[in-house]
């Protein structure tokens, strides 16, 4: 029986052959049950809003069945963690399930949690509740903050132990994305000098997610630029909505400039440069202020993955591929600028936004003012400056900011600075609420915050939701362990 009409599976990944995946069923979740579902990613899909209440829904998403077309497989990769070369990776939890067409073009999807596969290494194969409940609403969120992203579909779950620092129970997130491939998956074949391998990698990846860099001189330059403009937009998008994603190792870079990896990521409280929101990062390697700078260098391990793939003399071929890298620097600077001035409401440009934008962003460093509440409330100030004020220490430097700023605000700044700076975004708290929730079997608060994150300019029903966070928030620690 057909489960949704006239789904039709392409699955080109799993043409690349079996150099580049290993084949295999999910371990499924016993005595699965439905946590939570995205309608805004079923429509993506071309899904309808009932779709979970057909024949196997439960069983295929909770790992148990697949529908006909589907062909389960993990796909290996390698990359650099921390700055350091980490070898073989792999799809260590995920399950790529397959491709499907759609009104918005074909989408792989893929079960995270689905058990053990060659790449697990001594993991266990499997996710928990809590940190796919904070996968699944920041994914949706961030694409309603209109961030690129990999979506996520729904959540299963089941009373299945999985003991990380605690034991916990396991649940199985379904994600979304046109692709996922990583630099890490280039960064393979190149280590291992499976040059065969990496050019077909390229060439496919060209092919089926980059064709207009198959007409370049140079597909693979072509590419790699694209990539580099497209991280550039990506890391400026973050930045503008202090977005923290914790663990920008190279395989968990998107070749299609997608947020990936929902794993110890945070919104900024408190705006610090140096915030870190990982626990593990003792360093502070993937801190708020170094997140640009580290995808600028993870841009160059991807160019060194590529450099075998370029014909004549490598010191030439380098310079090339460099060039293409380089393309990140202006790109970045330019998005971030056009991204602050929207975020200040600013007519048109001028030579001294940076500063304005620098000035404003040091003062709310001074006063560790929270990076959220600071721009909705300076939204309002032109009419309504006191709740903003009531943010800083140094009312005196604020007043002198705002007077300059005030004459360079457009005439109808406030309504588009509120569609630029959100009211409410996935902090720490809101999530535990959820997941304490969800911990007693109660998924109403994941379902309400889904909602809520899905209108993110919009003022929310419950003040507490564009509040700032309580003090016990600041307890909160986010780690690799999920
Ligand atoms: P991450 O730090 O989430 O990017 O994961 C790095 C690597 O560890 C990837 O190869 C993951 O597939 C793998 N991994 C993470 N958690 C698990 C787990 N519980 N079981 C198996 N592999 C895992
Ligand atoms: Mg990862
Ligand atoms: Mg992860």
């Amino acid at each position: 029986m057909k489960p949704l009409d006239g789904l039709a599976w392409t699955n080109r990944f799993a043409e690349l052959g079996p150099a580049f995946f290993t084949e295999l069923p999910a371990q499924g979740l016993p005595e699965p049950h439905w946590v939570a579902h995205s309608l805004a990613c079923a429509a993506l899909l071309g899904w309808p809003a009932d779709w979970t209440s057909r024949d196997d829904a439960l069983a295929v998403f909770a790992g148990n069945a697949v529908w006909p077309g589907m062909r389960p497989l993990a796909t290996v990769y390698s990359g650099h963690q921390f700055g350091v070369w980490a070898g073989q990776l792999g799809d260590g939890r995920a399950l790529w399930l397959g491709e499907v067409d759609t009104p918005n073009g074909p989408h792989e999807l893929q079960l995270k949690g689905g058990g053990l596969t060659p790449y697990s290494r001594r993991g266990d194969g499997r996710a928990v509740l809590r940190s796919s409940i904070r996968e699944f609403l920041c994914s949706e969120a961030m694409a309603a903050l209109g961030v690129p992203t990999t979506r996520a579909l729904c959540i299963t779950g089941s009373a299945l132990p999985v003991r990380r620092e605690a034991v916990e129970t396991a649940a199985i997130v379904t994600r979304v994305a046109p692709s996922f491939v990583r630099f890490g998956h280039f960064e393979h074949f190149a280590h291992h000098d499976q040059l065969d391998a990496l050019r077909r990698l390229a060439d496919w990846f060209i092919a089926a997610h980059a064709p207009e860099c198959a007409d370049a001189p140079e597909p693979v330059v072509a590419l790699l630029r694209k990539v580099s403009l497209q991280t550039a937009d990506l890391v400026a998008h973050w930045q503008a909505i202090g977005f923290c994603h914790g663990v920008m190792n190279t395989d968990n870079m998107s070749m299609l400039g997608l947020t990936l990896d929902y794993g110890p990521f945070g919104f900024m409280d408190a705006f610090d440069p140096g915030h870190i929101c990982n626990h593990s990062d003792d360093r502070g390697r993937y801190a708020y202020a170094r997140q640009p700078g580290v995808a600028f260098w993870n841009l160059h391990a991807l160019a060194q993955a590529l450099l075998p793939l370029l014909d004549g003399e490598p010191e030439a071929a380098g310079e090339r591929l460099l060039e293409a890298v380089e393309s990140y620097r202006e790109r970045f600077a330019g998005q971030m600028l056009m991204r602050m001035r929207a975020k200040l409401g600013l007519a048109g440009d001028d030579a001294g936004d940076q500063a304005l934008a620098d000035d404003l962003l040091k003062h709310m460093a001074a006063s560790s003012a929270d990076f959220t509440v600071t721009f909705r409330r300076l939204s309002r100030a032109l009419t309504d400056p006191e709740p903003l004020r009531d943010l800083f220490i140094d009312r005196d430097a604020l007043d002198a900011w705002l007077a300059r700023w005030r004459p360079r605000t457009a005439p109808d700044a406030q309504a588009r600075m509120m569609a630029v700076n959100p009211a409410v975004v996935l902090r720490n708290h809101l999530a535990e609420g959820a997941i304490r929730a969800a911990d007693q079997g109660d998924f109403s608060e994941t379902e309400r915050l889904l909602k809520v994150l899905s209108s993110p300019y919009d003022e929310p029903e419950l003040p507490s939701d564009a509040a700032l966070p309580p003090d016990w928030a600041q307890s909160l620690e986010v780690s690799c362990s999920s």
